[in-house]
């Protein structure tokens, strides 16, 4: 692929959306990684689908980066092009008050505004979604889930642009049953971007579903570090914690260069300020290995690594 052409194709058909060389800290949660070759904006169908076109003719590798609040990009970067979705994708459609219960959001949409949104309406079902601080997007990406609900368990549809299928092809709903969720996983690839999402609700009383909304907030600032970190690095294994695992295995608190595993909850890993990527990723596959050594259990990350500088690339 040659950067350059694919660039100046993209800028063509999105001006001022298409910016070069863009260090993947301002895109995520963690504030770390290298630069993205080309980092596309889009706000709207058409310009998505320009998009799709000059994708689709060059196909470089593509990231689409929700609040990238799942996603540690290597110190390399990311040698393609990432997608941001902005604008018309922002938007939440409530049901009037007559109508089934039912929310659509844009793929760009925060899920904690998606669960406030709903809860003022007096719509329940989404209010564990306020403790993720993901977007609409990333949530059926990943399956998100918390406080004992998953993304399944809420989403009706998803509308998928594939931006390297063609023509008719590109644009489809899929319902829940064909996203094939499970425990933090989906069928939407790479190169699916979730453009939007319906919700099922249930008709509450607005001030009861605030009051669990509030809840929710308080538990996680009790429970949950701040600063740069991407939530639980691990997955749980079956029947047992990551995170206390992490802990049973007296590693609270280990560091490795910028890069710590949390005093408040040891799935969480923070990265402090100068904290590469490589220390973050160095940090994991220690973790991985004293928790071997210590109880047997391998575990399995959850954050997703993408780019290069992992391994010295
Ligand atoms: C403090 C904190 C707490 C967290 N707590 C939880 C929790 O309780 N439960 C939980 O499940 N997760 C949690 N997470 C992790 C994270 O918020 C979720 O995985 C979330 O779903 C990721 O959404 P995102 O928009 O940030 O996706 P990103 O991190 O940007 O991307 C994650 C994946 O989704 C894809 N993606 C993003 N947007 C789209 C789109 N529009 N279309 C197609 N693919 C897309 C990306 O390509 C990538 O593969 C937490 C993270 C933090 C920082």
């Amino acid at each position: 692929m040659s950067t350059a052409v694919l660039a100046e194709e993209l800028a063509a058909r999105l001006p001022r959306r298409v910016r070069l060389d863009v260090p993947f800290g301002d895109l995520s949660t963690y504030r770390v990684g290298g630069p993205v070759a080309v980092l596309a904006r889009v706000t709207n169908t058409a310009e998505l689908e320009g998009l799709a076109e000059v994708v689709a003719r060059h196909r470089p590798p593509i990231l689409v980066v929700g609040r990238g609040s799942n996603l540690l990009v290597g110190d390399g970067g990311f040698a393609g092009v990432a997608v941001v979705l902005e604008g018309e994708f922002e938007s939440v459609e409530l049901p009037a008050p007559d109508a089934e219960p039912a929310v659509r959001a844009g793929g760009a949409v925060p899920l904690p505004v998606l669960a406030r949104r709903a809860a003022d309406a007096g719509i329940a079902g989404l209010e564990f979604f306020v403790g993720i601080p993901g977007s609409v997007g990333g949530a059926v990406r990943m399956n998100a889930g918390g406080h004992g609900r998953e993304t399944v368990d809420v989403l009706r549809t998803a509308a998928i642009v594939d931006l390297l299928a063609d023509g008719a092809a590109r644009s489809a709903r899929r319902s829940v049953e064909q996203l094939d969720l499970g425990y933090r996983h989906s069928n939407v690839s790479a190169s699916d971007v979730v453009v939007s999402a319906e919700f099922d609700g249930s008709r509450d009383d607005p001030a009861a579903c605030a009051a669990r909304v509030a809840e929710i907030v308080r538990w996680r600032r009790e429970h949950q570090p701040g600063g740069a970190n991407a939530g639980s690095v691990f997955r749980n294994p079956p029947g047992d914690s990551a995170g206390r695992l992490i802990d049973a295995s007296g590693l609270k608190g280990l560091r490795v260069g910028g890069a710590i595993v949390s005093q408040k909850h040891a799935n969480f890993f923070q990265a402090d300020a100068g904290a590469t990527a490589a220390d973050v990723a160095r940090l994991v596959t220690e973790v991985q290995r004293r928790v071997a050594d210590a109880t047997g259990v391998q575990l399995v990350p959850e954050l997703l690594m993408v780019g290069n500088g992992f391994d010295g690339s």
